[in-house]
């Protein structure tokens, strides 16, 4: 996990970085406990973190993380994602599970103080990015139950082609009748460790069963769709000659996807029928059926927009479309891409420049 040698080397990863196989070997690390507050960001190199194995983290689940990206433009100039709105979302991660809150500015600074440092490790292929992976976990050791006085944030670098490959391969799905991922005042909308651990037999098995993942239904009537383990879903509904776009409202059980916020955004800009409504695993079936549901999609910050080509669900497996991607779903995540890479007016306020500023922790010093 260190710095490759030589610029040859980088070039080399660059070309075919994959998702998180090669880090920077660098962290981005901001510290907090109850006497002092939050510490200024620290870029160091990559290492251990040394925990003690009472760590309250460790035991109880104090751990939640986040998932952003930096892109390159054509000019060569490099971009942060929303990393305001990823360092609020973040917080409310925080606050669910009774840890500190780093204000987002100060998150969006220690992302910007990575990058800086790393930039020349971000790569210029549309679609690629330098991933970032900000943890931030419970650091005192204790086993009494009760929130820790002290957490670190540690954030982490990687160049990445989008998790599903570069050629945006369609997904296969399956809903589980046996286990749910959240109900509505649980942790669902937090992305908190401890989720992706609940939701990993189903999908294990679901992986078995020749799937790629599950898409989970809600938790007290499983009959809403919601979600997949680390991405929204999307439908794209035939509605005469005009498409209509639809994913699940956010009412606390799903991740309030960033990727997801964005794509109601653009669609809205472009004057398409969009709404956050409700849908059946039944609705989805019949509208499979009769092809009035055209196109499904899932979304997230790794995965960008990948189409689903196939569900399996009441022990039938039927396919979405033709099994292709949907021209909906190219169109949408085209449009997100030319935004993050600086081909289309950046409107929405959501790119944050990497400046000269930043490689001093944003301070200018
Ligand atoms: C992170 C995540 C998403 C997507 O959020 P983005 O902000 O778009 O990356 C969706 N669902 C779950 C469960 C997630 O963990």
């Amino acid at each position: 996990m260190s710095e490759p040698r030589s610029a040859e080397e980088l070039e080399a990863i660059l070309k075919d970085p994959g998702f998180c196989r090669y880090s920077t070997g660098h962290t981005a690390v901001v510290d907090w406990d109850a006497e002092t507050g939050w510490s200024e960001p620290r870029v160091e190199p990559w290492s251990d973190l040394v925990m003690d194995p009472a760590t309250l983290g460790l035991h109880y689940g104090q751990a939640v993380f986040e998932g952003l990206k930096a892109f390159r433009s054509a000019d060569g100039s490099v971009h942060l994602f929303r990393p305001e709105d990823h360092g609020r979302r973040l917080a409310r991660s925080a606050a669910r599970l009774a840890m500190a809150e780093m204000p987002a500015t100060l998150f969006s600074r220690a992302c910007a103080a990575l990058v800086a440092a790393d930039q020349r490790w971000v790569p210029g292929g549309y679609g690629q990015s330098l991933y970032l992976r900000p943890l931030l976990i419970a650091t005192e050791p204790d086993l009494g139950l009760r929130p820790s006085k002290s957490y670190r944030c540690v954030i982490l670098a990687y160049p990445a082609d989008p998790c599903f490959g570069a050629g945006f391969r369609p997904l296969s799905v399956t809903t589980s009748t046996e286990t749910v991922r959240a109900v509505r005042g649980g942790t669902g909308e937090s992305k908190c460790a401890g989720n992706y651990a609940a939701g990993l037999l189903t999908r294990t098995e679901a992986q078995a069963a020749g799937y790629d993942e599950v898409l989970w239904l809600d938790g007290l009537e499983r009959s809403r769709i919601e979600e997949l383990s680390t991405m929204n879903v999307f439908l794209v509904w035939r509605d005469g000659a005009r498409a209509r776009v639809t994913t699940p409202p956010c009412d606390g059980t799903i991740v309030r996807g960033l990727t997801r916020d964005s794509l109601l955004t653009l669609a809205e800009d472009r004057g398409l029928a969009v709404a956050q409504e409700h849908t059946t695993i039944d609705a989805v079936r019949t509208g499979l059926r009769s092809g009035e549901l055209a196109e499904v999609f899932a979304c997230g910050t790794a995965g960008v927009v990948v189409p689903v080509s196939r569900l399996g669900t009441g022990g039938e497996d039927m396919t979405v479309g033709d099994g292709g991607e949907g021209p909906m779903t190219a169109l949408l995540r085209n449009s997100l891409l030319d935004v993050q890479h600086g081909r289309t007016p950046d409107t929405h306020g959501w790119l944050r420049t990497i400046t000269w500023a930043d490689e001093n922790g944003g301070r200018g010093a």
